[in-house]
């Protein structure tokens, strides 16, 4: 099994921002478009590329915004924290 297939499974497949109801969520259980988002980005962090504490699933809404710095990083590696 692949990394990001992993990270989906171990997140349920729900985008983890919504499922706290935060940042303008519309649907608190969130299946659609889920991607896995780097949240030290690769090129500042290549060598955390696989770490579990790194990587979230998010819906693309809430992957722009984490991308954009809207999110911020710390509130999404203490998400990650409750997590794993
Ligand atoms: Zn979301």
């Amino acid at each position: 099994m692949n990394k990001s297939k992993w990270i989906r499974e171990r997140d349920k497949h729900l985008c983890q921002i919504c499922l706290l109801e935060r940042y303008n969520t519309q649907t608190k259980y969130n299946f659609n478009n889920i991607e896995v988002h780097h949240i030290v980005p690769l090129i500042e962090a290549w060598d955390k590329r696989l770490e579990d504490s790194n990587l979230i699933s998010l819906c693309a809404y809430h992957h722009k915004m984490a991308e954009s710095g809207q999110i911020p990083k710390n509130e999404l590696i203490g998400i990650v924290r409750q997590i794993i």
